[in-house]
């Protein structure tokens, strides 16, 4: 299973890369936010001109998550000098000053930009004879355009955030400031904007995963991460389903070396595609590699005995661990790290099962994805990259394979030309998570290839043998990265039945610790995981801890329980269940984690 080159899959933070970063919430694009946005940038410089008559200004595009100007001051503007400019950007909204548009020849635009090095700069680089101006209030700017009508088309704005850019982004060339700032047409709209860059904040799974006790990294493995007691209970809850669903689905799990020879990797291709991210070892001076990829393993097994038509197609799932090299500047909590295990399938079957496999690995990740809370996703299909194995006959039929599945299912699709595995296309599944970010996870990629480079074969109906076609695929991905992927889109609140810890007992006092104790083993023998707070601690110190801790069902006992034989439940949505039957409360943990329902 690979990770085409462009695009950094399965294990990455991100297609978006900067879709973690905090100014990085998508936009709404095709609704013209674009050019508001970078019509904002003009209001800003706008108004920056008039607080700073000395700014000499740089460029000012709309980028993904809202807008910029760079500009050249000589004094250091604060964070809190934002205020004072976004007042003066009211006033100028305010006058609904037109964006009036004028070409000039280049000589006239000099003379108007004589004391700006910057504009200069550009207009030298314009090939045309003439360029376009345009003109807001008093603040003219060179420019290609288009903008909204006038400025007071922008209903609100916020700006974000002060840094340092190069001219250019050439490190020899001077350091400009940058204000970051993002436009709406609604009030609403940016509302829920900044809502979402505080929620992505509050979400971050890597201050979750350490304040849980959930996973953590350390300079003795830099993006290796080390999964706690509490990590693993998510990752075994995450497994018995996968095995479950796979088990029904007809895989046969297998497990294959992590060290493999290099010679391996000569054959399958990895090495002259892939070295560059591989990991290297030498044992009883032969050169050996550490897996990137399952594949070849899989082929292995394949390989060690002989298989008839009769079998096809046989799906070897295996959960595999696998090392690819990062560079550390990548590296981003869970999802970007140099190991990972990946939900990996390798599929043998005739070519005339293709589409009916393809379609049935479909409808199962549809189906996971669901039970995860995660039913909005979409279909891309990548093609041969300049970098590939096989003729193009094969990967003509490849392509139009996978196009032919995807259009029988109803489902758009985005086409990515070249970015395909270098041994056959793939298509992607990209799920969308609570704040709108999209991540890609399944893949399920097509190989006429490596069946011919590892010489595999089966005995078909004729008795005579033949080449089998080859699926790779995954559901979940890098199993960690969706790890990271849930906690932040849950932020932290788990589905109890992925919860480390599902109840938790809370005596109200020492009184109850005998009743408190029998609830608490009940409750553990019968298989939930379960905490019990016996510390002499007041109940709404208990409490609070208790939702620190996000766990889904907090069981009060008191004097009232006690004597009833009864418990108080608290969910965490904040709904109480008073003095219920132990039996009624089992019940109701029972329906909600053997249906997997996302809310206790
Ligand atoms: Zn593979
Ligand atoms: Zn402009």
């Amino acid at each position: 299973m690979e990770r085409s080159s462009k695009k950094l899959n399965n294990n990455s933070s991100p297609e978006e890369l900067n879709s973690l970063e905090l100014n990085s919430i998508e936009l709404d694009s095709g609704s013209g936010l674009d050019t508001l946005n970078h019509s904002s940038s003009h209001i800003m410089a706008s108004a920056i001109k008039k607080l700073y008559p000395d700014a000499k200004f740089a460029i000012g595009p709309s980028i993904k998550n809202g807008f910029y100007y760079d500009f050249d001051l000589a004094i250091t503007i604060a964070p809190e000098d934002l205020e004072k400019i976004e007042t003066e950007m009211g006033k100028i909204i305010k006058n609904d000053f037109k964006f009036e548009k004028q070409i000039i020849s280049k000589n006239e635009a000099k003379k108007i930009f004589k004391d700006n090095p910057y504009k200069i700069e550009l207009i030298n680089e314009i090939k045309d004879e003439n360029v376009s101006i345009y003109t807001s209030g008093d603040f003219v700017d060179l420019c290609a355009g288009p903008h909204v009508e006038s400025t007071g088309k922008v209903a609100a704005f916020k700006l974000l955030s002060i840094a340092g850019a190069y001219w250019r982004g050439d490190e020899r060339n001077k350091m400009l400031t940058r204000i970051y700032g993002t436009a709406f047409y609604s009030r609403e709209d940016l509302k829920n904007y900044l809502e979402k860059i505080e929620r992505a904040k509050r979400s971050d799974h890597r201050n979750i995963g350490r304040d849980l006790g959930l996973f953590t990294f350390h300079d003795e493995a830099p993006g290796f991460p080390f999964f706690h007691p509490k990590g693993m209970i998510i990752q075994n809850a995450i497994l018995d389903y996968w095995r479950k669903e796979h088990e029904k689905e007809g895989y046969f799990e297998i497990k294959t070396p992590v060290i493999l020879s290099n010679d391996l990797w000569k054959t399958s291709g990895h090495w002259d595609n892939y070295k560059d991210n591989m990991y290297f070892v030498q044992i009883d001076e032969c050169e050996y590699a550490i897996k990137p990829m399952n594949c070849p393993g899989a082929i292995i097994v394949y390989k060690s005995s002989q298989h008839s038509y009769r079998e096809f197609p046989i799906r070897y799932a295996e959960m595999g661990l696998v090392h690819r090299h990062e560079k550390s500047g990548v590296l981003h909590g869970l999802f970007r790290v140099r190991n990972f295990t990946q939900d990996d399938a390798h599929i043998f079957c005739l070519e005339s099962q293709l589409k009916d496999e393809i379609i049935r690995i479909m409808n199962l990740i549809d189906r996971m994805y669901k039970v995860f809370g995660f039913s909005d996703y979409h279909v891309e299909i990548s093609t041969r990259p300049e970098k590939r194995i096989g003729s193009d006959e094969v990967w003509d039929k490849a392509e139009s394979t996978l196009k032919d599945v995807v259009a029988g299912k109803n489902l758009s699709y985005r086409l990515n030309e070249g970015e395909g595995a270098f041994y056959g296309p793939k298509i992607d599944f990209h799920i969308k998570d609570c704040l709108e970010r999209t991540w890609q996870c399944a893949t399920i990629q097509l190989d006429f290839s490596m069946p011919e480079k590892f010489d595999i074969e089966y005995t078909g109906e004729d008795n005579q043998r033949h080449r089998p076609v080859m699926l790779h695929r995954v559901v979940l991905g890098s199993l960690e990265r969706f790890i990271g992927i849930l906690i932040e889109n849950y932020s932290g609140n788990l589905p109890p039945w992925l919860a480390p810890v599902q109840v938790i007992v809370l005596p109200i006092s020492e009184k109850f610790y005998e009743y408190s104790n029998s609830v608490y083993k009940m409750l553990k023998d019968q298989g939930y995981r379960a905490e019990i707070d016996n510390r002499v601690e007041s109940l709404s110190k208990k409490i609070k801890q208790a939702e620190l801790a996000k766990i889904p069902y907090m069981v009060i006992i008191g004097q009232n329980e006690e004597q009833a034989k009864t418990v108080t439940v608290r969910k965490k949505s904040g709904q109480d269940l008073k003095n219920i039957k132990i039996k009624d409360f089992t019940d109701l943990l029972d329906d909600t984690i053997k249906n997997k329902k996302i809310n206790p």
